[in-house]
């Protein structure tokens, strides 16, 4: 498919050794928010594929590996914090929860969005009716929680069927909650397979939609590319693969695939020949980049931003002339990246849209077309 051209890094201090987001906060203490973090649960049957979603994506479990996993009884956290915008702990919750046992105002009061995952290759019906249950229950406790679902495994789907089972579930579910006289709940449908990028596609969505940040993201990522002749921009958690914006132009998933695959890469690569002498010093920094040129004129292009966060960008080989245009371009964008977390940091993750937009303005970017 493509041709690796070359490939340059530059050593230093940044990616954790094992790519992990660092301390967990202690599995026994209870169903609570802790540090403020938003909460997101994992909801379903048993075996519906909860686990295996957040294994695949937050701890590197290969998928095959997946298969080996035993059913969860109880209530377990992961937390996902890094040092700016993805701040949040996934609870994947045991299957057929019964809510005589769990505390329903507990559970979904400081929660941001409930993914219920259904299992695409068996009979849903029943998971149907958890749904509505699980649906009505949160909204009952908490008018502000999304509601996304999981329409899960559907690698074992014939292309055509993936939609129609899709038409189906989401036909079904709101008939239900309009019986139930729940008509102003929207719930969110995604088609997603451990075994392909669509769940890591799934879950940048959901994510994307509990940062109060977006938009002055995308914002800033317009600019860039506008200024800089790039085609497509990511930014990236390098940690889990999620995607916590993009510019506005829309996403194709072989684009998304193709710097998932980048990611991966400058992973591997850095693992092996970017670590310094000592063991205790990671193998990237902030002067971290990658390059790939493609045998189709395209180039991947991935600068480090911070300790988790990467940009990648895909543009055309003409105009990567001036790399420096770039490259100052891209400095000017980190530095304003770093104001909005400065402004996320003192208001507590608020977000405060007035000093967003100063960042916009004060993001000196130079014209790579004007030169
Ligand atoms: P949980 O009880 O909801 O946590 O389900 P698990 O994560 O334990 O998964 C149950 C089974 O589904 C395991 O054998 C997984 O390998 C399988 N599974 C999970 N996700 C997928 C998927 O996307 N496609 C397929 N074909 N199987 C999956």
């Amino acid at each position: 498919m493509s041709s690796l051209a070359e490939e340059q890094f530059e050593g230093g201090d940044s990616f954790p050794k094992d790519f992990g987001y660092g301390s967990y906060d202690d599995e026994n203490s209870g169903p609570q928010v802790q540090n403020g973090k938003t909460r997101i649960l994992l909801m379903g049957h048993r075996r519906s594929g909860k686990t295996s979603i957040q294994k695949v994506v937050f701890q590197k479990m290969s998928p095959n590996e997946t298969l080996f996993l035993e059913g969860t009884n109880k209530i377990t956290k992961e937390d996902i914090a890094n040092s700016s915008f993805l701040q949040f702990q996934l609870w994947d919750c045991p299957g057929q929860m019964d809510f005589q046992d769990f505390d329903a105002d507990l559970i979904f009061a400081k929660c941001g969005a409930v993914i219920f995952v259904i299992d695409a290759q068996d009979d849903y019906m029943e998971a149907l009716n958890t749904l509505n249950l699980v649906v009505t229950k949160a909204y009952n406790v908490n008018k502000n929680i999304r509601f996304e679902v999981f329409v899960h495994k559907v690698d074992g789907l014939y292309e055509d069927n993936k939609m129609e089972t899709q038409r189906d579930i989401h036909q079904r579910s709101n008939d239900d909650l309009l019986d139930a006289g729940y008509d102003h709940i929207t719930l969110s449908f995604h088609l997603t397979s451990i075994y392909d990028h669509s769940i890591f596609e799934a879950l940048s969505k959901v994510i994307q939609k509990l940062i109060p940040q977006l938009p002055t993201l995308e914002n800033l990522l317009n600019i860039l590319i506008n200024n800089s002749g790039i085609e497509k921009a990511f930014l990236f958690d390098v940690v889990s693969k999620i995607y916590i914006a993009t510019d506005s132009s829309p996403v194709d998933m072989q684009s998304y695939e193709l710097c998932c695959d980048m990611v991966d890469l400058v992973i591997d690569i850095s693992g092996i020949y970017g670590l310094e002498e000592s063991p205790d010093v990671p193998a990237f920094d902030s002067r971290s980049s990658s390059l790939i040129k493609l045998n189709s004129g395209t180039i991947l292009y991935l600068r480090e931003v911070d300790r988790y966060l990467a940009l990648v960008c895909i543009l055309r080989e003409d105009n990567f002339e001036k790399q420096g245009v770039i490259n100052y371009n891209f400095l000017c964008f980190r530095e304003a990246l770093q104001q909005v977390f400065e402004i996320r940091n003192k208001s507590n993750g608020a977000g405060e849209p007035g000093s967003d937009t100063e960042s916009i303005e004060k993001l000196g970017v130079v014209n790579n077309h004007a030169g």
